[in-house]
């Protein structure tokens, strides 16, 4: 689950990061009216759940209040990455003196948290990432120890010479390896730590995404999911019980259990194509499932050919035939449909598919082939 910049700046400050506080508001007189309080220049910043808001124009520093209104109408306006700008959270500017990069990830490579720190902080870090990758610093951290402090105080002297930066970098460190375990986090991220022209550390974003499995044990961060600022895609998806996940591609994938999908997917890179999405209806049958999972893939305008990939277990091929006999007759499909089924009643799948007008294939290779093939015309 994805939380706003605000929501993870509220939590990362309960683990003693730094921050200046700020407010978030949904129209520019609102943002005006904070301007006015916080006195000074400030930083509107659009609070959607994607990065490079920066880059995108949803970051903008203003000199007074009318100014800071006058920024809050056009980020208001923006769409980020699909995704509307519906709040921006307003704080004092801050005069930076230099960005730094922390963050911290689940590397399933290493099998534990990670910890990546870089000196080349800010807008551009995607980029050093790829041309200087040097330039970053990974520590794999024992999650039954913690980010000891040594390891911390290392990474520390890897960003700043100044002694006093060294300690404060540490103490953040620290107290975000604290935040990522405590908050049950995959991603926590501070982009930029800055460093004042009066010689302070503070943390200007901020950037959580936290496990889906933890939110369970976690309520009060469950109740923080804005589902306002999530794709409808996905949105869509978890109502209708499927495992979803939106991607760039033109090949739409049905797929029944993760690991098939994600064989699936894997199979249409080797085929040249590109996915759509990730889409798991799941081990059941309902064909309720297969028409909510087609609507959300057809609404997607990349969406070239549709590939249902069905391997009949508990799942029954001809439920989910019908399903998808059901699904088209009620939504009208503008892109080609590939469906391959095996397994239990694979016989009955078939046959209800191809009195429908449909050709069902058994093999995977060339079902995937001949999808990946329609995304190409
Ligand atoms: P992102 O682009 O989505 O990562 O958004 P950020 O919150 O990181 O803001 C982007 C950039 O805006 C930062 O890298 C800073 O260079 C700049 N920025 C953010 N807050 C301030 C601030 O208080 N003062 C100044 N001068 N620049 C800021
Ligand atoms: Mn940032």
């Amino acid at each position: 689950m994805n939380l706003h910049e605000f929501q993870a700046r509220e939590l990362f400050s309960r683990y003693g990061i730094p921050f200046v506080a700020g407010e978030v508001a949904e129209t520019p007189a609102a943002v005006r009216a904070i301007a006015e309080r916080l006195a000074g220049p400030v930083v509107v910043k659009a609070q959607v759940h994607s990065g490079g808001r920066g880059k995108a124009g949803g970051v903008k520093v203003a000199r007074d209040p009318a100014d800071a209104a006058a920024h809050a109408a056009r980020i208001l306006a923006l769409t980020i990455q699909g995704l509307p700008v519906r709040k921006v959270l307003v704080v004092p500017a801050v005069d930076i003196a230099s960005e730094c990069y922390l963050g911290m990830i689940v590397d399933r490579a290493a099998q534990r948290p990670v910890v990546i720190a870089s000196a080349a902080g800010g807008m551009d870090i995607e980029e050093v990432a790829k041309s200087t990758p040097e330039r970053i610093e990974r520590i794999a951290v024992d999650p039954r120890y913690g980010l000891l402090p040594h390891q911390a105080t290392a990474l520390a002297f890897k960003l700043y010479q100044d002694l006093a930066h060294v300690r404060a970098a540490a103490e953040i460190a620290r107290q975000l390896y604290a935040a990522f375990y405590g908050l049950g986090a995959s991603l926590a991220e501070i982009n930029p730590l800055a460093t004042t022209k009066d010689g302070k550390l503070v943390a200007l974003d901020a950037k959580l995404v936290v496990d889906d499995n933890e939110l369970p044990a976690h309520p009060e961060i469950a109740a923080l999911r804005d589902t306002t600022a999530e794709a409808p895609s996905e949105q869509r998806a978890r109502d209708a019980g499927l495992s979803f996940i939106q991607l760039k591609g033109s090949v739409g994938c049905c797929v029944n259990g993760a690991g098939l999908a994600m064989a699936t997917m894997d199979l249409v890179k080797f085929y040249g194509g590109e996915p759509a999405n990730f889409l798991d209806i799941g081990g059941s049958s309902n064909p309720q499932k297969v028409v909510a999972a087609l609507e959300i893939i057809t609404a997607d305008p990349g969406v070239r050919a549709i590939l249902f990939n069905i391997f009949g277990g508990i799942t029954r091929c001809d439920d989910v035939a019908n399903g998808i006999v059901e699904a088209t007759s009620r939504l009208s499909l503008k892109v080609p449909i590939v469906i391959r089924l095996t397994g239990t009643n694979e016989a009955a799948g078939v046959e209800i598919l191809t009195k429908a007008g449909f050709s069902a294939l058994t093999e995977m290779d060339q079902a995937v082939e001949r999808a990946v093939a329609l995304a190409r015309k």
